[in-house]
């Protein structure tokens, strides 16, 4: 803990977000905040990295380290400072199409490698900043907007939540931007876990997706234990509509990097080796 305590206030910037009246992304910002002063840090040691679209611009607007980095490409830099600098609290933040099309395989690869750091994508269904294009969440008939196909895409939207816990991701929960204090709980919680920590939060992208607002009328809690056991969480996520929120699944796997620091001596050295 800090001798100096800073509050949520600390960690924003005096740039006024450009983001549309009443898009989700205010309240995830003000999350993100709340989260890291909560957790009584201060704003040299957080860092927030992002991609590119609507929900990256989020450096600009967080008093911490950070990087407005290339698209889909978030995750590679946040991985790289988190393992150059692992004093840093590093958060990872974008939205759907930077972080599971362009960046889908990074996304993959980050679970599996499990460096410990926090990935929070803001998902609503849709590419925002280049005026609404289906991206890999949208669903398969949406055609609403003059980007999409009449119809829709067709395709079988992607299942962030199945794909990180598939992955090997070592924390996985699900928010709404609606519910600004929950979801700094849920980010704090996610930052002190271990490993790389998923938490996808629905934050409505109310230009292109007006009927997203629907949402708050159709999120609620959970309503269990977030639990330990891979296969149960796969479980409860293959059956539920997508609207139960909270903490899914806490893993126990070490963090990248940390086990072998743990034991690493010269006799362990020359065991690894020896011919
Ligand atoms: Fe938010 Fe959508 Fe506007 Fe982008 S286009 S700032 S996601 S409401
Ligand atoms: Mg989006």
């Amino acid at each position: 803990m800090n001798a100096v305590t800073y509050s949520a206030k600390d960690f924003k910037t005096e740039v006024k977000p450009v983001w549309c009246p009443g898009c989700g992304d205010y309240a995830v910002l003000s999350s993100i905040t709340k989260a890291f002063a909560d957790l009584g840090l201060a704003p040299h040691q957080t860092s927030v990295v992002s991609g590119i679209g609507c929900s990256s611009r989020i450096p600009a607007y967080t008093n911490t380290y950070g990087f407005h980095s290339i698209h889909g490409r978030a995750l590679a830099v946040g991985q790289g400072l988190k393992l150059a600098r692992p004093d840093l609290t590093v958060l990872v933040a974008g939205g759907d199409g930077d972080g599971f099309s362009i960046g889908g395989n990074h996304f993959m690869h980050a679970c599996r490698r499990n460096v410990d750091l926090t990935y929070v994508v803001m998902d609503n269904r849709v590419y925002g900043m280049t005026k609404g294009q289906p991206s890999p969440t949208t669903e398969a008939d949406w055609d609403a907007s003059a980007m999409a196909p009449p119809g829709g895409t067709g395709m079988t939207p992607f299942h962030p939540l199945a794909i990180a816990l598939a992955a090997g991701a070592n924390f996985v929960a699900r928010c709404f931007s609606g519910d600004p204090n929950g979801t700094a709980e849920v980010i704090a919680e996610a930052i002190k876990h271990p490993g790389f920590s998923f938490v996808a939060v629905m934050s409505p992208c109310i230009t292109f997706r007006e009927e997203q607002r629907e949402w708050k009328n159709m999120v609620r809690p959970a309503g269990v234990e977030a639990t330990t056991d891979a296969a149960q969480a796969a479980r409860r996520l293959m059956t539920d509509d997508g609207m139960n929120m909270g903490v899914l699944y806490r893993g126990n796997r070490v963090s990248y990097g940390k086990e072998k620091k743990a034991t690493a001596s010269f006799a362990d050295l020359e065991a690894e080796f020896a011919i």
